[in-house]
């Protein structure tokens, strides 16, 4: 039984609900349904992959890592058992920040809703694959099984359950990955991968949002884990069924304590923010809290979201007419964007444009103009 696996889909990765600025092309992490809350918890006890529906790979564009050389995908990660956890991957060698992990397609995706038993539909997708995607799909595991059923005499419902366990969002869709699946859930500074949907290629992308050295597991996140320990145990426990023992989980009492100020502060600090969008506070006040989110992010060693949040600053910076400030967070914006979702992404080719010309912000002018303030308060920025 993986303990440690994820929680995919409530994705913590919600981005932004904090951002008053409209998050576009933002991946989606919301949790689907399908009758039932589809969570995602690794799982993923497959011994053999084929290799059949991750990919062709098509060339992938211009991702950091793969401006030297050419992206061979069997080398960044291999599927090992870890005592406790089930399968999880591990680091083949050093990655890079910002690296391309793996591309994968899914086995299959299916609408958020359905008009029809859930049980009976995914089991009637499975029935559609090849040999190879059946025994790729029936090698994942799965939890919340309902009690009292006998899982031989009720294929549908382990179908279903397999489904639920390990699906993630898809863009409109929600999508099984097996490869992706093998990656176990960590919480605030223990994941070091994220993973996003490119409607545009119908595939999903994971990339290293850390350094990662040779050796070590590769971990993500499919909840919010900006909050206390407790709490995310509490959800972790019940929504996928496994008790967290990730790095941050397993941390002494009183550092546990203070991870969990810094994480409950930075969580009460994108509420602060959004009051900006209703004009509850200026835009100095606004990039201040943003600069007090990155910091306590840099105690915490939490690094993701940071292009949205960048983002967002430069939002608030062409709201107000500042082109320095709305410049040096654009290309804040671009490089963390570039580590956590490629710099092959309409967000990074968006940030190229603030700062090449920041008054072809949307928002540029739209309210009175101010001195923000960038990134690096030292610098006057
Ligand atoms: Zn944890």
């Amino acid at each position: 039984m993986p303990s440690e696996r994820r929680p995919k889909t409530a994705k913590a990765k919600q981005q932004p609900q904090q951002t008053p600025p409209p998050s576009k092309g933002a991946p989606n992490w919301q949790v689907l349904t399908l009758g039932v809350v589809l969570s995602i918890l690794s799982a993923l006890f497959y011994s053999h992959w084929s290799g059949l529906w991750d990919l062709s790979a098509p060339s992938p564009q211009s991702t950091p890592s793969q401006k030297s050389a050419p992206f061979m995908q069997d080398e960044v990660f291999y599927v090992v058992n870890i005592p406790g956890k089930g399968k999880g991957a591990i680091a083949a060698r050093d990655i890079k920040q910002g690296e391309l992990i793996l591309r994968e397609k899914p086995l299959f995706v299916v609408p958020r809703n359905i008009n029809a038993s859930p049980p009976k539909f995914i089991y009637g997708e499975l029935q559609k694959l090849s040999p190879e995607g059946q025994q790729a799909f029936l090698n994942l595991s799965y939890v919340n099984f309902p009690k009292g059923l006998d899982p031989e005499g009720h294929p549908e419902e382990v179908a279903l359950a397999m489904f639920q366990t390990n699906a993630v969002s898809a863009g409109e869709n929600v999508g099984l990955f097996p490869r992706m699946a093998r990656i176990n859930h960590g919480c605030s500074s223990a994941f070091n991968v994220v993973y996003n949907w490119r409607d545009w290629e119908e595939q999903l992308v994971v990339h290293a949002l850390k350094d990662i050295p040779k050796g070590k597991e590769l971990l993500t996140t499919y909840t919010n884990t900006k909050r206390p320990r407790d709490e995310r145990r509490a959800f972790l426990s019940q929504q996928y069924g496994f008790l967290c023992t990730c790095d941050v989980c397993s941390l002494p009492s009183d550092l546990s304590r203070a991870s969990d100020t810094r994480l409950t502060e930075i969580s009460r600090l994108y509420t602060d923010f959004a009051a900006w969008g209703r004009d509850g506070i200026d835009g100095a006040q606004a990039i201040e809290f943003i600069r007090k989110i990155w910091e306590i992010e840099d105690a915490e060693g939490y690094w993701s979201e940071r292009g949205q949040l960048a983002a967002d600053a430069a939002w608030v910076a062409a709201s107000h007419s500042d082109a320095t400030a709305t410049q040096a967070w654009a290309r804040r914006a671009r490089e963390w964007f570039s580590y956590e979702i490629g710099a092959d992404t309409p967000q990074v080719m968006e940030m190229n444009m603030f700062v090449a010309r920041p008054e072809s912000h949307k928002a540029w002018g739209t309210k009175r103009r101010q001195n923000v303030g960038g990134p690096d308060r030292s610098r006057g920025e």
